[in-house]
């Protein structure tokens, strides 16, 4: 086995894909390219990739159609490669379980920086999970006791409060969209976007310094939150 990440670019445009392919070979990456649908599902199969960009707009299926597949068996971290004009695709395939996107044209600097954050998301898969307690910078939550620290000083979050939070910090540096928090949370469908808004505006009076520059719960607008993964 190589040590090497291995990432499967699912794109038919060849220019992108041949792009993509050459920056990340370089930046020492394993890549693998599929043109189709079908082909990216197969070289999934066969290689068992850490990383997978996928593109929304392919040649025999579409690619939300893809993850949905790929999601019944694999938690593989999935970046959305979409055009502009995709938004609903795009907020569709975040609703599934994709980790993040990034839309088209981008810089390939962009494009590394968010596999770097794929990529420490599948190996603190496995060094942290276990661990009592969560800390970044003045925040702090001990899950045994289930307590919040800011600064030291304990705060009071309510039940939902408290599980929003772990729910995005289980997912740190993954966009999670509106409808999917409500699912998790409220356990329902297609819920008020704009009760989230609320919501995640109380939660972060009490854990941020500075609201209008969140240092944890960041804003991804029109799609969700992502809590930050430095
Ligand atoms: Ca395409």
């Amino acid at each position: 086995m190589s040590e090497k990440t291995t990432i499967l670019v699912i794109e038919d445009d060849k220019y992108i894909s041949h792009f993509i392919d050459i920056s990340l070979t370089k930046e020492n990456y394993n890549v693998l390219v599929a043109q189709t649908a079908d082909e990216g599902m197969f070289l999934f199969s066969s290689h068992r990739p850490d990383i997978v960009l996928l593109d929304l707009g392919l040649p025999d299926r579409d690619g939300t159609e893809l993850l949905r597949e790929l999601r019944a068996f694999s938690d593989v971290p999935v970046l959305i490669v979409s055009a502009r004009g995709q938004e609903r695709e795009k907020i569709a395939a975040l609703d599934l379980g994709a980790n993040d996107y990034i839309t088209k044209p981008f810089h390939m600097g962009e494009l590394m920086a968010r596999i770097r954050v794929a990529q420490r998301s599948f190996q603190k898969n496995g060094a942290e999970s276990g661990s009592t307690k969560f800390t970044c910078d003045w925040l702090t939550v001990d899950y045994e006791k289930r307590k919040v620290f800011v600064s030291e000083n304990e705060i009071h979050l309510t039940p939902t409060e408290y599980k929003t939070l772990l729910l995005l910090i289980a997912n740190k540096g993954k966009v999670l969209t509106h409808n999917y928090i409500i699912r998790q949370i409220w356990g329902y469908e297609g819920g008020d976007s704009k009760s989230v808004r609320v919501f995640m505006a109380n939660l972060r009076r009490k854990l941020e310094k500075d609201t209008t520059h969140p240092r944890f719960i960041l804003t991804e607008v029109g799609v969700g939150y992502r809590f930050s993964d430095e």
